[in-house]
């Protein structure tokens, strides 16, 4: 390398000291830990451009990794502006995107066909629901099961890997339910999210030389937002990047771990230098992007996690605005107040819409923060990017595209099997479904011979056949077509799915119509992006390697229609564009690795944030969020990193909100404040210790409701919040003595309490000689 190289010059300048050394370390394991904002994003992005542009290193030759395919997006997008049509080369993806790009090539080994389909929660569900009826199992929810399945695949075990105790009478029914379910996955030529990690890390294992071409490749790794990683996906690393010399670069924040419940493991990026022993440590202190304040007060709630690295951020960026906080007296009055706060800080504050973010803990509480929004007029984003394709006519168009590629997938056959109504009945595909199980074969297969089929009358036969018919015609189709649009289409008008629901005139169908449009629509843009990609290719072809390594795309010769199903499989919750003009809501876990100018993180109440099961997890200490011995719970620790997430994303201004009294899930409680707010000193919200709602004990009661009709409020900061907060707190964390207001009765006290949320049977002491009333709870209000 000479240090003349210009782009040296031009991909460092903007870095400090400690970044620089980490995009300039040589070879060898390299793990960059840092708070929030610190640049370890950048730093990924600038070393493979360095590692391109001075150290020559082929671009196929890196895989870098991250954790959403909007992270991944982003970083393409940074590395084509860095890289220009080099960046094609690069590998860049979610680590399930990489996994199951492998897989498709080396599908033969572990039992599949390329042309393998991804089941998605919902067709596991399923899967699941068949291998327990099979086992005669329903001592057992399937829901539990699946996710008993899928932990354990977090944690990189088979069937015969799992860990059961003798006694252990559930966890070898799981056992017995998980084999039957592989078994079933793979006689479907499917699998799910998390046989994409953990077939490849097996296959790893018991093919080193199939390994080994993938190391002898990828000769560099990188991973962003390591602290989530779960041991599957940590294995696959080793294996591509195996310690102790490999290059492999790691970076992350140990506070920002808030995947647990899929098996992330925070010591993972704690341990790292244990892992890869003289591994190159690179901290990164300074943050370029909170205003001061935010970060103090991000610092404050994330100090009380025991089991940390201690870092502490600085920033030249300015003291800023104080934090703001909104009081309200429930959740429509919280939601107005954001949409108020959103239209004032763009007309006095020049934040642009775009740069704006609303945060909750729950994807529920987007609702009525929805429909305020719509109300107010305020663009809006939902960042949940699912959706669209969740939605069922979507899903169904989806089914008969996989079985287009792959007709053994009974859960989509079963899904579409009666849409449109072509008069199967469940009887017949019960019938349909034993002759199948007996003789050991796919549903598809099955139909070829429905005169088999025992107690099928004529017409059912018939119905049958016209289906078979039908699929068989869809799959020839998709042989010879090169285009995923093309198949669609076809599969819409051979389908007659648009038509059916046109036919039924209702607007729901016609909504439902025109999202089988939109769907083509998506199909189409997937055609241009890869003809594209494919010219951009062309334009730059690979240069002469050595014949022992791949350096051809992960992707190449995999047939559009395939490759359009894998990517739609793939998307994920957070993966919802960010759109121009749009105020964008999402969950906080969708939040990571963003930024916005202004942040409203909602809902900062007991057992909404902290969510109620780490408030649950703490009812048996005494102390408010620690035992006697200051260490809290698993749970609470990850909704602090998780509120230090959400801090974090803020750059000027943090608006944090809450509810006296809010419905989620159907149930109406009065949750005290959060913790988290009490952690941050009054100070830094620019008002005096008294002002601050008071500390949460635990064991804080749900409480009754407000009238109804006070809804119409409308948008205000209800002073009486604190009042009525320590009136909760006022005997012993019991609603015993609170104030409370009766449209009839007027106002009285709480003397005892039978049951819980909104029907418990209160008693009350009413003034004005009214005397002792027993009342349902929600006819009554805090007074
Ligand atoms: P997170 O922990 O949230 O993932 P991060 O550590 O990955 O954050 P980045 O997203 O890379 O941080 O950077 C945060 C912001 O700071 C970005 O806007 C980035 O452009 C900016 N930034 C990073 N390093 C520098 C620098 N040396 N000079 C100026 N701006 C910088
Ligand atoms: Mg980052």
């Amino acid at each position: 390398m000479s240090p003349a190289n210009p782009h040296e010059t031009a991909l460092l300048e903007d870095l400090n000291a400690p970044q620089r050394e980490a995009v300039l370390h040589g070879d060898g394991p390299l793990l960059v830990l840092s708070g929030a904002g610190s640049g370890k994003t950048r730093v990924i992005t600038r070393r493979v451009a360095y590692l391109v542009k001075v150290h020559d290193v082929y671009p196929w030759r890196i895989l870098a990794v991250t954790f959403t395919n909007k992270a991944a997006r982003e970083m393409r997008e940074r590395l084509t502006q860095l890289l220009g049509a080099q960046a094609n080369e690069l590998v860049v993806s979610t680590f399930h995107s990489a996994a199951a790009q492998i897989l498709r090539r080396e599908a033969e080994h572990v039992g599949l066909t390329r042309s393998f389909v991804i089941y998605d929660d919902s067709d596991q569900l399923n899967v699941v629901k068949r291998a327990m009826r099979e086992a005669g199992i329903e001592s057992m929810q399937p829901r539990e099961i699946l996710h008993r399945i899928d932990q354990e695949k977090n944690a990189a075990r088979l069937p015969e890997h799992m860990q059961v105790a003798p006694g252990d009478e559930r966890g070898q029914l799981v056992r017995k339910v998980y084999a039957a379910y592989q078994e079933r996955l793979r006689a479907a030529n499917a699998v799910d999210f998390g046989d994409l990690l953990l077939l490849l890390v097996t296959l790893f294992r018991t093919r080193p030389d199939v390994l080994e071409n993938y190391r002898r490749r990828f000769t560099h790794v990188l991973v962003d937002e390591f602290q989530d990683t779960n041991p599957v996906q940590y294995a696959l690393l080793k294996q591509l990047a195996p310690p102790p010399s490999a290059n492999l670069v790691v970076v992350g924040d140990d506070d920002q771990s808030i995947y647990r419940w899929r098996g992330a493991d925070v010591d993972n990026i704690l341990g790292f230098p244990r892992q890869y022993p003289g591994a190159k440590v690179v901290k990164l202190e300074q943050n370029y992007r909170s205003d001061q304040n935010i970060l103090d007060a991000a610092h404050e709630v994330i100090r009380k996690n025991t089991r940390r690295m201690e870092k502490k951020l600085w920033s030249e960026r300015p003291r800023g605005q104080t934090l703001d906080l909104l009081l309200n007296r429930d959740e429509r009055a919280e939601a107005q107040e954001v949409a108020r706060q959103i239209l004032a800080l763009q007309r006095e504050g020049f934040i642009k819409l775009s740069s704006m973010a609303v945060f909750y803990r729950a994807n529920a509480q987007s609702r009525v923060l929805e429909e305020a929004l719509r109300l107010a007029r305020v663009p809006y984003t939902l960042v949940s990017g699912r959706s669209f394709y969740d939605r069922a006519e979507v899903r169904d168009a989806s089914a008969y595209l996989r079985l287009m590629v792959n007709p053994r997938s009974d859960a989509d056959l079963l899904r579409i099997i009666n849409i449109p109504a072509r008069g199967i009945g469940d009887t017949t595909v019960e019938r349909l479904t034993d002759f199948a199980n007996a003789r050991g074969v796919s549903l598809y297969e099955a139909l070829s011979q429905p005169e088999q089929v025992p107690a099928l009358n004529g017409a059912a036969v018939k119905r049958l056949k016209g289906f078979r018919n039908l699929l068989e015609s869809l799959t020839a189709f998709a042989q010879t077509n090169e285009e995923a649009a093309g198949a669609v289409d076809q599969m819409l008008r051979e389908t007659k799915l648009v038509e059916t629901l046109l036919a039924e005139g209702s607007d729901e169908a016609q909504t439902r119509a025109e999202n089988l449009r939109e769907f083509l629509g998506a199909a189409q843009e997937f055609d241009l992006n890869r003809a594209a990609a494919a010219v951009a290719a062309a334009a730059n072809p690979p240069p002469e390697v050595p014949p022992e390594v791949d350096a051809a795309p992960l992707t190449a010769d995999v047939p559009a229609l395939q490759a359009f199903l894998e990517q739609i499989s793939l998307v994920g919750e957070a993966d919802a564009e960010v759109g121009d003009g749009r105020v964008a809501l999402m969950t906080l876990h969708a939040a990571k690795g963003l930024e916005f100018d202004a942040v409203f993180l909602t809902g900062m109440e007991e057992n909404v944030f902290p969510h109620a099961r780490a408030v649950k997890s703490e009812t048996t200490f005494l102390s408010e969020d620690a035992s006697a011995d200051g260490e809290p719970s698993e749970e609470m620790a990850e909704e602090r990193r998780l509120c230090y997430v959400g801090f974090t994303r803020a750059r000027k201004r943090l608006f944090v909100s809450l509810a006296q009294c809010r419905s989620l899930f159907g149930e109406l409680r009065y949750n005290a404040p959060s913790r988290f707010l009490r952690d941050v000193p009054s100070p830094l919200f620019g008002i005096s210790e008294q002002e601050l709602p008071e500390a949460p004990r635990p064991r804080v009661p749900s409480m009754p409701r407000r009238r109804p009709h006070d809804e119409d409020d409308g948008p205000r900061i209800d002073r009486s919040y604190s009042q009525a907060s320590s009136d909760m707190d006022g005997v012993g964390g019991d609603v015993r003595g609170m104030r409370v207001r009766h449209e009839q009765f007027g106002v009285g006290r709480v003397v005892s309490a039978d049951g819980n949320g909104p029907n418990a049977k209160v008693t009350v002491e009413f003034g004005g000689g009214v005397g002792l009333k027993r009342i349902i709870a929600r006819f009554l209000m805090p007074g």
